[in-house]
């Protein structure tokens, strides 16, 4: 089945007519439905490293093992007394697509892994109509504690944690990030702006990186009139990132 056809169906969007495929990959020609089974992730029990307290201007020159041990030993903000686990980062560590959300729910908390709820399933199935796999890109969170009640993340709190994401994002070495949500949009573009106006355009961020921001997935699973145009963000980045390939 047709990728766009793929991701439309996993997102429940009626399709009315045929049109024309636009610039995606040849991978991803034979993306299936996908599932919307949660994944089976272990859960990850707290680092047996006692947890080192890394000074943030350290985190900066910290290779992954060191910045992961770092982050899930973490008390640089009151968080720590009232998650379970800090939530790293899941995927490839030298993947070409990164996915940045905002901060772990209730099930990221349990289980140690980020976007595994319904959000996380719908992504999953975001991705794979893009002809990615889960396991191909970084997912990772502007927050790496969850928030009571996943109640919106505190100014400290992101001033805390951001030096983790940006150390992830410089080992890493994205070709492109896609960015889900408005509070990681306006915190990763250091604006204001409703995302509506944020999306649907290309960013640079972190020594230039290409991102696009979309819809995040709980919202969308709320608003299901906004999943065309995460479609069209989708394709946006595809185009984004065969463009730099062809160009590099
Ligand atoms: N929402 C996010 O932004 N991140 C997660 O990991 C889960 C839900």
């Amino acid at each position: 089945m047709p990728s766009r056809l793929a991701y439309l169906k996993a997102l429940e969007i009626d399709v009315w007519e045929r049109r024309q495929r636009a610039g995606i990959p040849s991978q991803q020609q034979g993306a299936e439905i996908v599932d919307l089974l949660p994944p089976s992730a272990p859960t990850q029990s707290q680092p047996e490293v006692a947890a080192r307290q890394v000074e943030l201007d350290d985190v900066s020159q910290l290779p992954w093992e060191d910045l992961k041990a770092a982050v899930l030993g973490c008390t640089r903000c009151p968080l720590h007394l009232t998650r379970t686990q800090g939530v790293f980062g899941v995927g490839d560590p030298q993947a070409q697509w990164m996915v940045i959300g905002e901060a772990p729910g209730a099930d990221e908390d349990r289980q140690g892994e980020p976007f595994v709820g319904r959000a996380g399933q719908l992504l999953n199935s975001m991705l794979r109509a893009i002809g990615l796999k889960r396991e191909q890109v970084f997912i990772a969170n502007i927050l790496k504690s969850r928030p009571p009640n996943n109640r919106d993340p505190r100014p400290e709190e992101v001033r805390a944690c951001l030096p983790y994401l940006f150390r992830q994002i410089e080992l890493i070495d994205p070709k492109l990030i896609l960015c889900v949500g408005r509070i990681a949009a306006q915190t990763l573009l250091q604006s204001d702006l409703p995302i509506g106006k944020l999306r649907g355009k290309l960013h640079r961020i972190a020594r230039d990186r290409p991102m696009i921001v979309t819809y995040h997935p709980a919202y969308l699973l709320r608003s299901p009139g906004e999943k065309r145009k995460s479609w069209e963000d989708l394709l946006l980045a595809v185009r984004t990132f065969d463009s730099l390939r062809a160009g590099s």
